[in-house]
């Protein structure tokens, strides 16, 4: 530890006063490692709460005295050997809560060029696998229930959507197939992000669009703008700049803006890694540098309630609700006198340094205006960049602030440090009103409309079931009525539940009597086959009986026959022989007749 004394900087323990629908700015600091040829460093993580910037050896201020080691304190701090997903967690986890509970919310990255800004938002260059980006779009994509089929949501030009009828809706889908037939995106040895968070609706569908944005010069350009040159493979033309406007809420947009529907994390890096594509054209034509543009990828959500049925969103635009989180890269912090530029980039340079010089003015603003009484508050500079305009809304009590601070402990940037720590100080001062909970209306209603629909499908499909063998499903279906449309119109509407209930308790009823007198049919069936058995077997022994009698008959027949044949024989032969002895008397008789005479 340094035996230079460790000096407070102002701002600290202002959160005391804080009112209690306010929170602050929540400013996370973030140190990269030292690279490879460098073995000292000019910012250390004390704890997690704490960093401190020693000033290198030998370093003289301008009054000609040594400057002192100076402690920061932010809401988190993360030294080199925190992992994407560690900071991903501590700044980003609860943001994709809020979005999907209706919230909106905004984190940029802070810092000079080569700090980890866009290494903390989306990963290396080379393999954008990790990051907040691919994290907070993987547990988007796990958390909502339930998600529209394409092309039901389409943007209506003025940062809203609308809700197109199913016909269109399916026409579109096809053209969009065709269009696109195969996403040739892949993440290379990605390991997706599988949690989820609570916060969706039941009740609710959801559909995702992204759009990027890229702010350089105080020049908005749209990322994802695809022109009929670059689809028919021609030589593509500098982007054109588009304007902010205001919607019907209040809240600031760019003008005809590219939103694209996506339906999984793979789908909306897609978007990305093309946007970064037409951002790298155009920067070679615009001879600009990415370091000294700000980039702003925003994930919109829009929500829209279940139908009667459970299972289609509701065709009216009015009750859509949409949330949005901005993920913000912004252009290095460094003063313009470092980069040493001259001609059109010192201009370029200056403008960048003009828009973050209004993100400092008007945080310094804010932070005024809390100490004064409303009516003396002064007009924060919003308008004055594109950047600060952009964003008003989010200062205004829109949703949640992040600012991640990340820093390169490099000595060699440490009068920037300097800068970036009492900038980053400073906005953890700003308290901004907590963005109130969204109604969606369906607060406490005992079962959403989504589950009384699965329970509508499995207790016809159990009926189904039990339907199997018999012949009449008709009268079966007959038998057991179809449920009624069901649709609460709010927590106290006792009537449509008290039908419902009367419905299935009815149809409980029913099959309860129903069961009880397929049972007694049953039974009765199971005696009078048990009678028929009985009747059958004495009918059998019978037979039998009969068929063994027959058979001694038979052989008595057989018998008698015989016996008969054999009297009938002895007979012709005592009939012969009697025969004989009357032919033999009669010869006799005939010659004792002749004797006689
Ligand atoms: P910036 O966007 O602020 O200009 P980059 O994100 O491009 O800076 O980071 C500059 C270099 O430092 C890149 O090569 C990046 O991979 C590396 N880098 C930045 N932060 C980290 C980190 N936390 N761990 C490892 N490498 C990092
Ligand atoms: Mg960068």
């Amino acid at each position: 530890m340094s035996s230079r004394k460790r000096a407070n900087t102002p701002g600290r323990h202002r959160h005391a006063k804080r009112a209690d629908d306010r929170d602050p700015v929540q400013v996370t600091c973030r140190l990269r490692p030292l690279s490879s040829n460098e073995s000292e460093a000019c910012v250390v993580a004390i704890d997690d709460e704490h960093v401190k910037l020693v000033p290198p050896a030998g370093y003289i201020l301008r009054n000609g005295l040594p400057p002192v080691e100076t402690t920061y304190k932010f809401s988190s701090v993360f030294d080199e050997t925190a992992s994407q997903r560690m900071v991903f967690d501590q700044t980003s986890l609860d943001l994709v809560q809020d979005v999907i509970k209706g919230k909106d919310g905004l984190l940029f990255t802070y810092g000079v060029t080569g700090s980890g800004k866009t290494y903390t938002m989306t990963g290396t260059p080379k393999n954008q696998k990790d990051g907040i980006l691919p994290h907070t779009l993987d547990i988007l994509f796990n958390s909502l229930l339930s998600r529209a089929d394409k092309c039901i949501f389409v943007p209506d030009g003025r940062n809203g959507f609308e809700v197109q009828p199913e016909g269109v809706a399916m026409l579109e889908r096809a053209r969009l197939a065709l269009r696109t037939p195969c996403s040739k995106f892949e993440f290379k040895y990605r390991i997706p992000d599988t949690r989820a968070v609570r916060g969706a609706n039941d009740d609710y569908v959801y559909a995702v669009f992204v759009s990027y944005i890229e702010i350089y010069n105080n020049v908005a350009y749209d990322l994802l703008e695809t022109t009929p040159l670059v689809e028919r493979g021609e030589k593509p033309r500098p982007p054109t700049g588009k304007g902010l406007h205001q919607d019907s809420k209040g809240n600031m947009y760019v003008d005809k803006v590219t939103e694209v529907e996506v339906s999984s994390t793979e789908e909306a890096f897609e978007q990305f890694v093309k946007g970064q594509e037409r951002r790298r054209v155009a920067q070679t034509m615009l001879n600009a540098e990415s370091s000294r543009s700000h980039s702003v990828f925003n994930i919109r959500l829009v929500m829209a309630p279940l139908d009667a049925s459970g299972c289609e969103p509701v065709r009216d635009s009015s009750l859509l609700h949409v949330s949005q989180l901005s993920l913000v890269d912004l252009a290095g912090s460094e003063r313009s006198k470092r980069t040493e530029n001259t001609g059109d980039r010192l201009f370029e340079s200056g403008k960048i340094n003009q828009s973050l010089m209004t993100l400092r003015q008007c945080i310094e603003k804010l932070r005024e205006n809390q100490k004064t009484s409303p009516d003396r508050a002064g007009q924060v500079p919003y308008r004055d960049q594109k950047l600060t305009h952009l964003f008003k809304n989010y200062f205004e009590g829109q949703g949640k602030v992040r600012m991640i601070v990340c820093v390169n402990p490099s000595v060699t940037d440490y009068e920037e440090n300097v800068f970036v720590m009492s900038f980053a100080e400073q906005a953890q001062d700003v308290e901004i009103v907590r963005a109130v909970e969204v109604n969606f209306g369906n607060g406490n209603l005992p079962v959403s409309r989504r589950r009384m629909a699965q329970w509508n499908n499995e207790i016809e499909s159990a009926l189904r079931g039990h339907n199997d063998g018999f012949p009449d499903t008709q009268a079966f279906s007959v038998f057991f009525d179809a449920p009624p449309p069901f649709e609460l119109n709010g927590p106290g509407d006792s009537d449509s539940i008290a039908r419902l209930r009367q419905h299935y308790q009815s149809t409980y009823r029913k099959r309860q009597d129903y069961g009880a007198s397929a049972e007694q049919k049953v039974t009765e069936f199971e005696g009078a086959f048990r009678s028929y058995l009985c009747v059958a077997d004495t009918h059998r022994r019978r037979v039998e009986e009969m068929e063994r009698e027959k058979a001694e008959v038979e052989t008595e027949n057989q018998r008698l026959a015989a016996q008969f044949r054999q009297t009938k024989r002895e007979l012709t032969a005592l009939k012969q022989r009697v025969s004989k002895y009357e032919l033999a008397e009669q010869v006799k008789s005939d010659k004792e007749e002749e004797f006689k005479r």
